[in-house]
């Protein structure tokens, strides 16, 4: 079992590339036990989603719809 230091590193990580699917298991059996570490994976989501919607808008202004 890893412990909170290391599946929040793991979860930064998946901000930056594709995880494997052994720290995928990792990850998300830990945030299921674990609610400090299922609040910071939430916040990097989250963190995550709009820098990829800012991205998004600026790369493709003069695109609408898609995906
Ligand atoms: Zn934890």
């Amino acid at each position: 079992m890893k412990n909170c230091q290391q599946i929040t590193q793991i979860a930064s990580d998946a901000q930056e590339r594709p995880l494997s699917t052994g720290e995928k298991f990792q990850l998300h059996t830990h945030i299921m036990m674990c609610k400090g570490c299922r609040a910071f994976y939430k916040n990097t989501d989250v963190l995550s989603k709009m820098m990829k919607t800012l991205k998004k808008v600026e790369g493709q202004e003069n695109q609408k719809g898609g995906e």
